[in-house]
């Protein structure tokens, strides 16, 4: 755009902008922030603004459009969710003042990964800033944090995919990268809606070196490097409240991609992207926004650790079994605020009054907490009770400097207390004092002109005056009133005397405002010093609450304590799926045994569609992260080994975004999951090789059930209507067949949802067909061609004998040299015939 007309503002203005070429410029203009030029037509269409221009008569006006300062946050937050940046340009010079054009700066860049106010409906969510860069050897750096929390955690990682995996898991928004990582990678983030943000210069500052104390490697320093740096860049505030960067290794939880994840709906419903129908819905019973962000860390990283688990299993059966406590407990929790997030607000200075009461009245509890926890008497919670610090000098601090119900402003005066500071106990005196003497002046007014209606008042632009209407203007003596201002039926006046008192009340305001702003920023700078001791408070009450809320559901829904257990021995009984249960009422649910020991590792399941495989399979997946995160499970009983990783491949979920076919995401997946399962993992795979013909398969099927038993050996549910595969169980011998029974009532299908062991007998599409309504001809029509089928299949077998039991050809290890096969006569095997799909040339019937 060529500036024919340019004036300094706009010099200004542009050379700003040009620092801030992919942001939006929120230049401070008076009261509102403009945009101009592209930043204007743009940012109009996307807030909903009116578009005007300035300089009308320029032969090239500026497109042009603001928002009131005073609602500058709400227009940012709509920019930045929909993942723009915002610059925020501030005048940093009071406008009366300045000499020439006002100084102006960026005092803050808003992206989506450094918001940090994001409203009470993020209270119970982390928003996750992730930095990644990748050291000489092809090893990633991964750090991220929370700005509104000051959570701080990295990890090295390595490969492609556990990379995407862990942005993925942490839901995050920006990811900022330095040169070392590849446009391939950049891509693959962009296309899941990430924001990539370059940080190419790694400059070392002080809150980085106190921050990385702690890390060992250099490929850790050098990631949170990056991160701290793009913070320190874009926020030019305190991060005195950025915790000390905690390494950590996602091998030290239970693995599970992000598809197994988003499958089994622990925090995400699959369709509507919500939280309600979750896992996560049902165990939140928290009762503060610290415990529900940990409860969700908790989800997204189950235990491995048996010590860990256990510990919590305890604290959860203590309050379990101290009612009255718990509730006590839960009603001091109702009353603590987000100490993380106010700790934040604290750091970044933009705390206020009714923040600091906040704080107060949640350090408050603190004791009381304290007391119930000790009246619980149970050792367990020794180290609970550690970390629950008053910190009274913080909360006996804030007491007695501000008032219980403070403004929000912070710099309008009203905050501190009466009897805090003496010098503004004066001033207020002063002020206070100038009224009274106003009240008199006013009487003693009306007194000595006899005009009754005579008032003193006060306006911003002539401050205070002596008002008189006009029918009584001529009662006035002509001496000592200077006019002020006309009304329509009044007239305002001043006198030497008022004019004297105006300025004692108006300078004793002024600061008395000044000083209270003072007094409070003193406040806060003491609260500062506090953080790290109010984190530390945070984390063990957020432990506190997410161990309350287990103990509630568990209560609530009838769940019962697992034992874990060394070895392979894998006995739930009567378990069930918690939030489909939920759903449907405990009455209709039927709960189902997953049995599997030292000597069983795959359980085939067939059954009608819709009789409830894969919510049997998902029951085992939920029961077992419910388990590693120290909850208690949904079963009459339950033993279990801990698992090290769970790998999914459950139908419902289309891999929308990398656009790929469902039956290749299906491959994918299953591959990784036979690449990475060791003994100790479990898989659960959902009708595989459906997306394929038929023989393709089936083939690939029994393959992949061959390979799992003969050499990955996970405990693996594998359910499937390939009714051929049953016959399996005769070569495999780590393998039994269940099927979920149904019954035919009055030539409906009636499904029971139970388990029963050995395989289905039959195909039950056709009655699902007529469930589904489908015409009576069609129905008998498909009962010929089945019956016609079964009887070319009997005289023409699908496959032998022997390519169906035949382990699939690889290269055996010693171990494996006895393949099963081999043990069982050919004979004995029988398979049946495909129904589910006509073969392709069905015979006509006679
Ligand atoms: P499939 O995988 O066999 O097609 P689903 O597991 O999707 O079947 O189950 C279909 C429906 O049956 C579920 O939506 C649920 O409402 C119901 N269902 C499944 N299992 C049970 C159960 N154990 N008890 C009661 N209802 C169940």
């Amino acid at each position: 755009m060529t500036k024919t007309n340019t004036t300094p503002m706009m010099v200004q203005y542009q050379k700003i902008k040009d620092q801030y070429p992919d942001a939006f410029l929120f230049y401070r203009l008076g009261d509102f922030y403009e945009m101009f030029n592209e930043d204007a037509v743009k940012g109009s269409q996307l807030l909903e603004l009116t578009l005007t221009t300035r300089s009308h008569s320029a032969k090239n006006p500026i497109p042009m459009c603001g928002v009131p300062h005073k609602a500058v946050q709400n227009y940012i937050d709509i920019l930045v969710d929909q993942g723009y940046k915002v610059a925020v340009c501030e005048q940093m010079e009071d406008p009366k003042l300045a000499k020439g054009m006002v100084k102006r700066e960026v005092i803050q860049l808003v992206t989506p990964g450094t918001q940090t106010d994001t409203g009470a409906a993020g209270a119970k969510r982390n928003n996750y800033l992730t930095a990644l860069t990748m050291s000489t050897k092809s090893q990633y750096g991964l750090a991220y944090t929370d700005l509104s929390t000051g959570e701080l955690k990295a990890a090295e990682i390595s490969g492609d995919d556990p990379v995407m995996n862990e942005l993925m898991s942490l839901q995050t928004k920006e990811v900022v990268v330095d040169t070392t990582i590849d446009d391939e990678l950049k891509a693959r983030m962009k296309q899941l809606g990430m924001m990539i943000s370059n940080q190419d210069e790694i400059q070392s500052s002080s809150e980085l070196s106190y921050v990385e104390q702690d890390l060992q490697t250099d490929l850790l320093k050098q990631v949170v490097g990056v991160l701290v740096t793009y913070v320190t860049v874009t926020q030019k505030r305190s991060l005195a409240h950025l915790q000390r960067a905690v390494a950590y290794r996602p091998t030290a939880f239970l693995k599970m991609d992000h598809s197994s994840q988003s499958n089994l709906e622990i925090t995400q419903n699959l369709r509507t992207k919500k939280k309600s129908g979750t896992l996560l819905w049902l165990l939140d019973q928290t009762k503060t926004a610290m415990g529900g962000r940990l409860l969700k860390q908790w989800l997204d990283r189950p235990l491995i650790d048996r010590q860990q688990i256990e510990e919590r299993q305890d604290k959860v059966g203590a309050l379990l079994d101290h009612y009255f406590e718990r509730n006590n407990l839960q009603e001091e929790l109702v009353k603590v605020y987000d100490l993380e997030r106010l700790a934040g607000r604290v750091a970044f200075g933009s705390v206020n009054g009714r923040d600091l009461i906040q704080l107060q009245t949640s350090l408050e509890q603190v004791p009381q907490i304290q007391h119930t926890i000790e009246e619980l008497d149970e050792p367990v919670f020794d180290d609970t009770l550690a970390g629950l610090d008053p910190v009274e000098d913080v909360a006996a601090a804030i007491r007695e400097a501000i008032v219980p119900e403070p403004p929000i402003s912070v710099s309008d005066g009203g905050v501190i207390r009466d009897g805090f500071n003496a010098q503004l106990d004066e001033y207020r005196d002063a002020m206070r004092n100038g009224k009274t003497w106003l009240a008199e002046m006013e009487a003693h007014e009306r007194e000595v002109t006899g005009i009754n209606n005579l008032k003193i008042g006060y306006n911003h632009v002539f401050g205070y005056y002596i008002e008189v209407t006009k029918v009584n203007l001529d009662k006035l003596p002509a001496d000592r009133y200077e006019r002020k201002q006309t009304l329509a039926n009044a007239e305002r006046f001043s006198t030497p005397e008022l004019k004297d008192k105006e300025r004692l009340i108006l300078e004793a305001e002024e600061k008395s405002v000044a000083l209270e702003y003072k007094l409070f920023v003193d406040l806060r700078e003491q609260v500062k010093l506090a953080i790290t001791r109010l984190q530390k408070l945070a984390a063990a009450i957020a432990s506190l609450d997410v161990l309350q809320s287990f103990a509630v559901v568990s209560e609530d829904y009838h769940f019962i304590k697992p034992t874990l257990i060394e070895g392979h021995n894998l006995a739930i009984k009567q378990g069930r799926h918690p939030v489909v249960e939920k759903v449907l009422g405990r009455q209709s649910y039927v709960p189902n045994d997953v049995m599997m020991d030292e000597q069983t590792n795959i359980l085939l399941i067939t059954g009608p569609n819709m009789s409830g495989k894969s919510t049997y399979m998902r029951q085992l997946a939920l029961t077992v992260i419910m388990a590693q995160m120290g909850c208690f499970v949904p079963a009459e009983s339950a033993q279990m080994p801990i698992f090290d990783q769970i790998f999914t491949r459950i139908g419902a979920a289309d891999d929308l975004i990398s656009g790929q076919s469902t039956f290749m995401v299906e491959m994918q997946e299953a591959n990784h999951a036979l690449s990475q399962a060791t003994a100790n993992s479990l898989i659960l795979f959902d009708e595989i090789g459906r997306g394929t013909a038929t023989y393709d398969g089936m083939a690939l099927a029994q393959a992949i059930i061959e390979y799992v038993h003969n050499r990955v050996h996970a405990k693996t549910l594998f359910s499937t209507h390939y009714h051929e595969l049953t016959a399996l169980d005769q070569s495999l011998k780590q393998l039994r067949n269940v099927h979920v029974g149904a019954v035919e009532r009055d030539g409906d299908l009636v499904f029971l949802h139970q388990m029963q062991p050995g395989p289905a007998d039959k195909s039950y599409g056709i009655h699902v067909a007529k469930l589904a309504g489908m015409p009576t001809k069609l129905l008998d029509r498909a009962e010929v061609i089945l019956e016609d089928l079964e009887q070319s299949a009997e005289d023409q077998p699908l496959s032998t004998p022997e390519t169906a039991q035949a382990p699939i050809q690889t290269a055996p290890t010693a171990s494996e040299s006895t393949a099963p096969v081999q043990e069982q006569p050919a004979e004995t095997v029988k398979p049946e015939p495909a129904v589910s799909e006509p073969t392709p040339e069905p015979s006509e019937p006679a």
